[in-house]
């Protein structure tokens, strides 16, 4: 060979079968990595074209990480100019691409530049990563901890003990819809999605071997309509997932929402009272229960609010139609000074989260785990109607011990970091790198924890 070698957007290689044209796989892309990578990725691919779908984890070069989007020119030319040179470059945690952004953004993208947002970036999408308070934002990489450690603590803090406003408009939103709608979904469903129009539902998406495909929540809008909420980064692939396991012959349409609402999580112990001020719907527990949606006023704008909760709070998650986001994120930050409210960005998210052990696909939830090591057997209804795809490999399963179990670890000390990143900090600090020992640690809510000393 005598010529460029072929980079991708994120210095990843492109495997699989193309979402757009079915019995098309893609071995692609491969960073100058292609010699080093043929044995695994040639087997990899072989097993997905005789299995029609990955046999272990692939998300990291799935090409069903892009979007049409992606496939721009301008942008590529720009994004894959930094991607080769990242080759030799540090990888520091939480590094960002630098180049061909803002790529995605939500309508509200300048008020939360104004108002201090760092932007990290996903599936396109410029999203806050955190708020720097009266200081221009400014992040230096580093193994430690990073300048925005504060700001988040205060983001985190304000979550459990005020209100905080975050924009998520980058989740995914499928429209699902048509006379065998509740059918397709229920197949495909851990959980019974069969609930009556109102009502939402967290469930896990199985592949044949009972392993995690998707987990994601869905809004039973009318009889034959859902909308169903997925991770930002996994819209191509819960849409190809979706589609290629409905029957050809059935009455269902997908159509992918995404771009048309803005979402605004309202997450805290004062989250019933500021939409309260910004609204005349009753919020009360009677009125407004956990796992419900429904359509409600805010000003001027008419949105749908589901009392959800991704960070473990009393909150409302608002989904609004983007011609309306300015008026909602106005009204709330209008009325929300009393209430304690402050914006909140993803590290805070995360985090929150992860307190209380919430799983998220392509982080915790891998096609390598069952619903059973992952700790979200209740999520599963073996019994249900019509049983859905993966239900005989979990029975399989559930009749073996388990031998594999997702599990949180509460850290001692307070500075460390976890894993070869921490094992580096605590050797530049003069310091033996070691994990600990981990023992079971069972106050916290939220599931099993260990503890590290
Ligand atoms: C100088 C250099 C050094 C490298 N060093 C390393 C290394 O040390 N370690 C490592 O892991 N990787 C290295 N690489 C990268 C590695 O060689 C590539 O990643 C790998 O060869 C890519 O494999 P591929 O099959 O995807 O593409 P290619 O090897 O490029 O194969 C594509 C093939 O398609 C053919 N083709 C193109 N268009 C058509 C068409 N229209 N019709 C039919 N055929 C077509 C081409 O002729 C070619 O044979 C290096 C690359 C270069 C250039």
């Amino acid at each position: 060979m005598n010529g460029p070698e072929s980079f991708t957007p994120d210095l990843n290689y492109i495997l699989g079968e193309a979402p757009q044209l079915k019995g098309f796989f893609v071995g692609a892309g491969f960073n100058s990595m292609g010699i080093a990578s043929s044995g695994g990725a040639g087997m990899a691919l072989a097993e997905w074209i005789i299995a029609g779908e990955p046999t272990f984890d692939l998300w990291p070069v799935d090409i069903r990480r892009f979007a049409n989007f992606h496939g721009n020119d301008a942008w590529l030319r720009d994004r894959v100019a930094e991607t080769l040179g990242l080759h030799y470059k540090m990888p520091w945690p939480q590094r960002e691409h630098e180049s061909g952004r803002p790529f995605r953004r939500s309508p509200l993208y300048d008020r939360l530049k104004a108002r201090g947002a760092w932007f990290g970036n996903k599936m396109g999408w410029d999203r806050p990563n955190w708020f720097a308070l009266g200081k221009t934002p400014d992040m230096p990489y580093g193994w430690g901890r990073g300048a925005w450690f504060d700001a988040v603590a205060a983001e985190h803090k304000a979550t459990r003990e005020a209100v905080t406003v975050a924009d998520e408009t980058s989740f995914g939103k499928f429209l699902v819809q048509g006379r065998d709608a509740a059918k397709a979904l229920q197949l495909l469903c851990t959980n019974d999605i069969d609930v009556p129009v109102g009502r939402t539902v967290y469930t896990g998406l199985l592949n044949q071997r009972g392993t995690y495909e998707s987990d994601l929540t869905l809004a039973r809008l009318g009889r034959d309509k859902f909308m169903v909420i997925t991770g930002s980064a996994q819209v191509t692939r819960d849409a190809d997932w979706i589609t290629r396991n409905v029957a050809d012959d059935a009455h269902v349409t997908l159509t992918d929402v995404t771009g048309g609402w803005t979402v605004l999580s309202v997450m805290g112990p004062n989250s019933r009272r500021l939409l309260q001020k910004v609204s005349k719907a009753d919020f009360s527990n009677e009125a407004f229960p956990f796992a419900t949606i429904r359509e409600i006023g805010i000003g001027y704008a008419t949105v749908l609010a589901s009392r959800r909760t991704y960070m473990g709070e009393l909150g409302w998650e608002l989904y609004v139609p983007v011609e309306f986001a300015v008026t909602v994120f106005e009204s709330l930050h209008g009325a929300g000074a009393d209430c304690g409210l402050r914006d909140m960005g993803y590290y805070a998210i995360e985090g929150l989260r992860i307190e209380k052990a919430y799983r998220a696909w392509g982080r915790e939830l891998t096609p390598d785990d069952t619903p059973w090591q992952a700790g979200l057997g209740w999520a599963v209804k073996l019994d249900k109607p019509g049983g859905f795809i993966g239900r005989q490999a979990l029975i399989d399963a559930k009749a073996k011990p388990l031998t594999r179990r997702l599990v949180s670890v509460v850290l001692q000390e307070r500075a460390a970091a976890v894993g070869r990143r921490g094992a580096v900090a605590r050797r530049q600090a003069g310091r033996r790198p070691h994990l600990g020992c981990l023992r079971p640690h069972r106050r916290r809510r939220g599931g099993p924890w260990l503890r590290a000393s």
